[in-house]
């Protein structure tokens, strides 16, 4: 296998093979498989991208890997081209997951089976395996962490004895409505603030209580940072207290950080920062909850998804069928796609150790150096 991995870093550019499978089987080890990534803004894409490379490679096969700077038509192409070239499985994490249903039905009529990695491709017959983490389950971490931020409940989001009878301040904020994660994390994070909301121990004083007032358009920083912006200049702009604020992904929390800071509201919680969520461990938002700025995040570790994607491609290539361990959960709205759903873990101050650098995922200098 030593000298296949050698031969499997091919597969870039328009030129590359020209012959397609020649084994004309469409397996085997000169299986080329394309992975189509939504963007390098965010640090976990690229990870994702590096991990699905090297262990396609590893286990002997071509990899054609591309990310699309998180626009639409650059992906769509990118997938065109994949399938012209006579790829033979497709990963793809989608940015808009109902807008690839053209390319998918070109895969299916090629026969080309398609792995949808961490976000659901919607809208389509044509999606043959979904490899994710429990998307919903995120959600309802994040809000636990936020209720926990507060005081109301303890780490596994049961009720303490002494809770605060509040009420709190709180603001939400949702990922790009695109994106089918987006929902489900909503979903689970809205479900677990609705008591708290319901009997008035949380309120949301601007009122934005939707997904669509919520939503940060392809999850970008700055938008965040601007709606947050907005919010304290319409809602809290006589002093009014902030206590929480609900962060779908790190880059999005840092971005509210930035206009809280700047809003003069503290620069860490110990003196006046609201309690701010967050998900994918980035790396300075690890630094950021290490030196009490960021009161949370949601750890994924892309090491897996990657495995699980490799395993599904490594299956279809052999002619086999992925083993799925969730069979119900996600509707795409035209069928129900088997899927593997990993777990997830959330990351406090006092965990850091344990869950990333026990892990091996970060090393202790850069949790100390951010970067
Ligand atoms: C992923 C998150 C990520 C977000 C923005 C979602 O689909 O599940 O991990 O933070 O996209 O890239």
């Amino acid at each position: 296998t030593l000298a296949l991995t050698l031969t499997a870093c091919a597969g870039e550019g328009a030129g590359s093979g020209g012959g397609g499978d020649d084994g004309g089987e469409g397996a085997g080890e000169d299986a080329t498989v394309g992975v189509a990534m939504p963007t390098q803004t965010y640090e976990r894409w690229v990870a994702d991208g590096n991990n699905v490379r090297e262990g396609l490679e590893e286990a002997g096969y071509n990899v054609d890997l591309q990310f699309a700077n998180d626009d639409i038509p650059t992906q769509s192409q990118q997938i065109d081209q994949m399938i012209t070239q006579g790829v033979d499985v497709l990963v793809i994490a989608a940015i808009d997951g109902t807008a690839l249903s053209g390319q998918l039905q070109a895969a299916a009529d090629a026969g080309i089976p398609v792995i949808a990695y961490d976000r659901l491709l919607r809208d389509s017959e044509n999606v043959d395996f979904y490899v994710t983490f429990d998307n919903y389950q995120v959600g309802v971490a994040q809000a636990t962490s936020l209720l926990h931020g507060l005081g109301l409940v303890d780490e596994e989001g049961n009720e303490v004895d002494d809770a605060p009878e509040g009420p709190f301040n709180v603001e939400l904020f949702a990922g790009s409505l695109d994106d089918n994660n987006a929902h489900y994390f909503w979903d689970g994070a809205m479900d677990t603030l609705q008591p708290y909301l319901e009997d008035g121990t949380l309120e949301v004083p601007s009122g934005q209580t939707n997904i669509e007032q919520a939503a940060t358009q392809r999850w970008e920083q700055e938008t965040a940072q601007e709606r947050m912006e907005n919010l304290l200049t319409s809602t809290y702009n006589s002093g009014q207290e902030l206590d929480g604020v609900l962060a779908p992904a790190d880059p999005l929390s840092r971005g509210i950080i930035n206009a809280l800071r700047s809003d003069g509201r503290g620069q860490t919680i110990e003196d006046g920062l609201p309690v701010i969520t967050g998900q994918d461990a980035e790396i300075a938002s690890i630094k950021l909850i290490a030196d009490g700025v960021q009161y949370s995040t949601i750890f994924k570790d892309t090491r897996d998804l990657a495995d699980q994607a490799v395993s599904a491609a490594t299956a279809f290539l052999e002619g086999n069928e992925p083993e799925a361990n969730d069979t119900e959960t996600y509707d795409n709205g035209v069928k129900v796609v088997p899927s593997y759903l990993l777990e997830i873990h959330t990351v406090y101050e006092d965990n850091i150790t344990e869950t990333l650098v026990d892990t091996g995922y970060y090393t202790e200098e850069q949790v100390e150096s951010g970067q």
